[in-house]
């Protein structure tokens, strides 16, 4: 799409975003749309966050993503935030109608889409065992909790911060049983138990087998498991061992792919071309 006086533009603020997949994601999306929107790279110092979203009104941008570390902070700047992003706490898509501006998160949703494209889930029965309790943990256990998931067990390291993430799932949903546990025997056994194994650490971007956060061993051909880490040129550790066990496996990337797809149906209103945005995530 040629730049010209009619380009709206939409952006990701983040720090650092050079690394970003999205810009490259959401332009050939635009771009097979034919629409006029261009979506660039907003790098951001945290002190200039304030100012980045008093900018979004200013300039009139359709929108804009919202990746690490401003997720959380970002929700406090807005005028409203939707359902997704009052319960994830934590704002990965922004909407500006006429200055005023929303708060959404589709990290959730995109899990769930992700999810069901890789494998046949009854959720009603599936227990679900999540390695992890920071933003992106938090996102996928209330999504999961309102596809009807029973059982969440959240294992972390820090068992003060899984134990806040089961209060505020059990708050939001009182018919789901959760246990917080620290990496021990027994979340061992709860991973055993579950049909869906979730890594939602940061464990995994580079390294060998000491990077996934339990023991791979477990696995089983019966468990789905979920990897939100993702590389674009390398498989992640999970992946491989998962594949090994025979288990159904579904990587980061394809959660990357459907939480851009319900960004860009939410600022266009219409339905993302989502394979176009498939080729443009491949090395
Ligand atoms: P976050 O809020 O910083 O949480 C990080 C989590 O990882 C915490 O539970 C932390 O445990 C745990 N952790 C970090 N280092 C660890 C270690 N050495 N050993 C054990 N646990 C460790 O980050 P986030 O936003 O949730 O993101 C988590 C991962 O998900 C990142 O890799 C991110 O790129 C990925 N992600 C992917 C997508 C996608 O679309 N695929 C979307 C969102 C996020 P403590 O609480 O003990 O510190």
């Amino acid at each position: 799409m040629e730049i010209n006086g009619e380009t709206r533009l939409i952006g990701i603020l983040g720090d650092p975003v050079s690394h970003s997949l999205s810009p490259r994601m959401q332009n050939a999306a635009f771009d097979a749309m034919g629409l006029n929107i261009t979506y660039v790279p907003l790098p951001v110092a945290p002190a200039q966050l304030e100012a980045a979203v008093a900018g979004l009104r200013a300039m009139r941008f359709i929108g804009a993503n919202v990746t690490i570390p401003h997720k959380v902070p970002v929700s406090g700047l807005l005028d409203r935030l939707d359902v997704s992003a009052r319960r994830a706490a934590a704002v990965n898509t922004i909407v500006n109608d006429d200055g005023v501006l929303t708060g959404h998160n589709t990290d959730g949703a995109g899990f769930i889409r992700a999810l069901t494209e890789t494998a046949v889930v009854d959720f009603r029965q599936a227990a679900t065992v999540i390695f992890g309790a920071g933003g992106a943990a938090r996102s996928v256990a209330m999504a999961l909790a309102g596809a009807g998931v029973p059982e969440i067990a959240l294992v972390n390291r820090t068992l003060a911060k899984a134990d806040e993430l089961k209060a505020l799932i059990e708050a939001e949903f009182p018919a789901v049983t959760v246990v917080a546990s620290v990496p021990d025997a027994a979340a061992a056994r709860l991973l055993s138990a579950s049909k869906i194994v979730i890594n939602a650490t940061s464990l995994g971007m580079v390294g060998d087998l000491k990077s996934v956060p339990f023991d791979v061993d477990k696995l089983s051909e019966g468990h789905v498991v979920c990897d939100l880490v993702y590389t674009r040129s390398t498989a992640t550790p999970l992946s491989v061992a998962a594949k090994k066990k025979g288990a159904t496996f579904m990587g980061g990337l394809q959660m990357l792919l459907m939480q851009g797809a319900a960004s860009t149906q939410i600022w266009t209103g219409k339905e993302p071309p989502i394979d176009v945005m498939r080729k443009a995530l491949e090395p």
